[in-house]
């Protein structure tokens, strides 16, 4: 199996249309989404569509139960806040409903898919660090699992007790070994690089890569400021931070 797996999409339609062009030249076998598909950006209704069509599964991010009314506001800053409350005027109240009954943790024999730790998902704590890792690391159940919320991409390795961290985009997978790779963002990058992120995994060939892709900016910078959205929504996406 190959899988094309992304996470924080964050409304940005340019960004996620260049990445699923991506993924479909890999012909992967299935497109997951690890939450944060709307907040921030200017298109979250045709994000929706989008994602339904080509994504499965979809687990929640806070972005999402912030959207569905799930959330307690005081839990983001300013510009999100501002981002989420407009967000919610642009969706009809099913597409909130769909958003709020998202699951937190989706989960098979191979994998585990979660919008930020494993570790309590309902706090959506952010895997920074090694000692964040570590509680996200004793509580995954499979070899790999794949998460976002930081917008940084990298992977985490557990092996006998020891954690380490690689911003390597391109790991082989080790029998005996746990794995907590974060897919970075597709909409809105911070790691310095404003290109979109994704992570293809090829279970047979026991690899997974963090692959980036090129998207109009300033398109989504101009619908952004078209929306009336805080300016350092847009201002942010040139940089990747
Ligand atoms: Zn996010």
């Amino acid at each position: 199996m190959r899988y094309g797996i992304f996470a924080d999409v964050h409304s940005n339609l340019e960004a996620l249309e260049a990445v699923l062009q991506a993924i479909e030249k890999e012909r992967v076998d299935q497109i997951l989404c690890a939450g944060d598909m709307v907040g921030y950006g200017a298109d979250p209704e045709p994000i929706l569509r989008l994602l339904k069509r080509k994504a499965h599964p979809v687990v929640a991010g806070n972005h999402d139960w912030l959207v569905a009314d799930r959330m307690d506001l005081d839990w983001f800053d300013k510009p999100a806040q501002e981002a989420a409350l407009w967000t919610r005027t642009r969706l009809p109240e099913e597409e909130r409903i769909y958003l709020g009954n998202l699951p937190l943790i989706w989960r098979d024999t191979q994998l585990t898919l979660a919008h930020g730790s494993i570790h309590e998902p309902d706090q959506f704590h952010y895997v920074l660090n090694l000692q964040t890792a570590r509680a996200s690391l004793q509580v995954q159940e499979t070899p790999v699992a794949f998460i976002g919320h930081t917008h940084h991409p990298g992977v985490f390795t557990e092996e006998q007790g020891q954690i380490s961290f690689s911003p390597s985009a391109h790991v082989s997978l080790r029998s005996g070994v746990k794995y907590l790779v974060n897919v970075g963002s597709v909409g809105q990058p911070r790691d310095g690089d404003p290109r979109a992120a994704w992570c293809l995994y090829d279970a047979a060939a026991q690899t997974v890569e963090i692959r980036r892709v090129s998207y109009p900016v300033e398109k989504v910078q101009a619908k952004i400021r078209q929306a009336g959205l805080p300016e350092f929504l847009a201002e942010r996406l040139a940089l990747g931070h």
